[in-house]
């Protein structure tokens, strides 16, 4: 019985820990690199109706927004090298 209670006790704790990575990850965001030319200089292009804060991370250059009036793929990523999206 002990064991049985141990056991659960441990796969609660694994499942809180992998939670936690998982949000640090999704708080870090990292971009990924240019799929054109490679480069590190890729930021997200952001959707739907932007706060405050996501006006500053545009006007600093960390953002772009996407132009949701056009139909089909939405890319993800927009590189400043080479000003291709992805
Ligand atoms: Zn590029």
């Amino acid at each position: 019985m002990f064991y049985l209670f141990f056991y659960i006790f441990l796969n609660i704790g694994k499942a809180i820990i992998k939670f936690a990575g998982d949000l640090v990850k999704m708080d870090q965001k990292e971009s990924p690199l240019c799929s054109y030319c490679n480069s590190k200089k890729v930021i997200p292009i952001f959707y739907g109706y932007p706060t405050s804060r996501d006006y500053q991370e545009y006007e600093r250059g960390n953002l772009k927004f996407g132009e949701s009036i056009i139909l089909g793929p939405k890319p993800d990523w927009h590189c400043k090298k080479c000003d291709k999206s992805f």
